[in-house]
């Protein structure tokens, strides 16, 4: 190493560290997870920039992660061949933290009382799990924006780091990182748990993870002794019936050795190219979890394949709770990852690809019609990804209706408490569309204690208040729209009196109805009847 340089922590980094230290400690495996998390992005990166410059891959054109043990040295090491570092950018990525980021980290951290260890890869400080098991961690990187390769390293509990330019060139491409253990940690320097740990926490990694470790290979041998007697006892024959003794052909025996090499840990096919039939529910959650760091299980999934002009696949998920940032719905969401033929591409797509109501929908999204060097731009302006957005709207929303229509009501009901104020604002209810469009205010009152008090009122000031949900809706309408009305009543009027036939006693009545804009049909209501959300609130008391 050459010019070594001493830098200070900035001061939230300190006491971040300590934060995870002290919370985490009882969870801190984590850290494994947390560090090849670190490696498949900077390999997601790289991988990217290959697409239009296959030179970055020029030297070591494997992608993939390889981690090793020592127990004598008592280190673990986690390699990548990603997009590595520069000198700046390892300084200011393993250095300093956002401190907004940090700061909500730290809010979140009471919040939720202590230990919650995705919490960390939520907040963007996974790296700093490293010190849970580590007295001293030394990276080595080299970026492919530069020849130089650099080193770091940072002992736990210090305020400082160092930064070195290396003279070692053994590193192509890529960054490794190197923990010291703490003395107590001393069981991670074994291959056996952290194959284990790969497992428990990395296995949908979409780049190969390779560990170095030990397996028992058979190895065929000579058996000297029973060779030996197999021989005796053909002397002896020979011997008896006066003939010279033949030489034996030798006995064989198995053996096995400790053999080492690089193994793969992971199936890093992607989860989302395999057949839902073959996938179980866990893995589906499991996925969800690692890939957006959430430490509840979803409320649903859905995974599909979309055929046809336009093919993609997908698998959605509704989470298991709202986010901690309670801006959510302004702020912009990361939430859809987009793939093209299995290269991520970016989460930072804004609304091209889920409208802003949806924005808590998280999920994947792997479309081979996509050019892989696809743009913001050519996004917002493409067909291709008013397809997709389309059909995540439907897929969407079909996943909430069979949330809905599940048994119980509990999953709905923590959805709706978590997510319901997204929904509120969509407006895309088809009670709602006509009086939206013609710039009506709605008011959403979904609470049981609503309806009743409502129904007291009846008048706000001077404003009439009416369920958009029942019979008798009468909005404001001019000669030319009344004149429209009553044509469509004539021209529909068989519709009707089929639909009549058909529902029978299903319903009261069938109208032609002005009070829609885009939808077919809508379910209202009797004037004097309970609404619908009135009978859903009956339904769940009468058990
Ligand atoms: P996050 O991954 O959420 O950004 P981390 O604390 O885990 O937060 O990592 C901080 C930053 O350090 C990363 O965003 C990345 O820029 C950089 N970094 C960490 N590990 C690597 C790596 N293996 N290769 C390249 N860059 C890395
Ligand atoms: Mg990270």
């Amino acid at each position: 190493p050459t010019q070594e340089e001493t830098f200070t922590y900035r001061a939230e980094v300190d006491r971040l560290m300590d934060m995870i230290v002290n919370s985490l400690y009882s969870n801190r495996e984590v850290f494994l997870r947390e560090l090849v998390s670190n490696a498949s992005d900077a390999l997601d990166k790289v991988r990217f920039v290959s697409v239009t410059n296959p030179d970055v891959l020029k030297g070591r054109e494997e992608l993939e992660i390889l981690i090793s043990a020592d127990k004598e040295k008592n280190t673990v090491t986690i390699e990548d061949s990603g997009n590595g570092m520069t000198r700046d950018q390892l300084l200011s990525n393993l250095g300093t933290i956002a401190s907004s980021g940090t700061r909500k980290f730290m809010e979140a951290m009471k919040e939720q009382k202590g230990a919650n260890d995705n919490l960390i890869g939520q907040f963007g400080v996974g790296f700093y799990s490293a010190f849970l098991v580590s007295d001293r961690v030394r990276v080595v990187t080299k970026s492919i924006d530069s020849d130089a390769t650099w080193g770091w390293e940072a002992t736990a509990g210090s305020h400082e780091f160092k930064v070195t330019q290396e003279t070692d060139s053994s590193l192509k491409r890529g960054t490794r990182v190197t923990l010291h253990l703490k003395e107590d940690a001393a069981e991670f320097a074994d291959p056996v748990k952290l194959s284990r740990l790969i497992k428990q926490y990395s296995q949908f990694i979409s780049f190969p993870i390779k560990l170095y470790s030990a397996k028992k290979e058979p190895r065929k041998v000579t058996d000297e002794e029973a060779t030996a007697k197999k021989q005796e006892a053909e002397d002896k024959r020979a011997q008896e019936k006066g003939e010279e003794p033949k030489k034996v052909e030798a006995v064989t025996k198995t053996v096995y050795d400790d053999v080492w090499d690089w193994r793969m840990e992971n199936d890093n096919k992607p989860i989302w190219t395999r057949n839902p039939k073959d996938v179980s529910d866990e893995a589906y959650n499991e996925f969800f979890k690692q890939t957006f760091s959430e430490f509840l299980d979803p409320l649903a999934h859905l995974h599909f394949n979309v055929e046809g002009t336009i093919e993609f696949s997908s698998i959605l998920y509704i989470p298991g709770m709202a986010p901690f940032d309670q801006q959510t719905y302004a702020s912009k969401s990361r939430n859809i990852k987009l793939y093209v033929k299995r290269v991520f591409i970016s989460d930072d797509f804004d609304e091209n690809l889920m409208p802003r109501y949806l924005n808590f929908i998280k999920g994947v999204v792997d479309s081979s019609d996509l050019p892989l060097n696809v743009s913001r731009e050519i996004l917002q302006e493409s067909r291709i990804t008013r397809v997709i957005r389309r059909q995540l709207v439907r897929r969407s929303l079909e996943m909430m209706e069979n949330l809905a229509s599940k048994e119980g009501g509990e999953d709905y009901k923590t959805f709706w408490e978590a997510f319901g104020r997204n929904l509120k604002m969509a407006k895309a209810a088809p009670f709602v569309e006509k009086l939206v469009s013609k710039g009506y205010e709605v008011l959403y009152l979904t609470d049981a204690i609503d309806e009743a008090t409502i129904t007291n009122m009846q008048k706000f000031g001077d404003f009439q208040l009416t369920d958009v949900s029942k019979e008798g809706l009468e909005l404001e309408a001019d000669e030319g729209e009344k004149a429209k009305e009553e044509a469509l009543s004539k021209e529909f009027s068989d519709v009707v009196d089929f639909l009549k036939k058909s529902l029978a006693e299903r319903v009261e009545k069938v109208t032609v109805s002005n009070r829609l804009t885009d939808s077919p049909c809508a379910l209202v209501t009797s004037k004097f009847g309970w609404s619908a959300n009135m009978e859903r609130i009956m339904r769940t008391q009468a058990i």
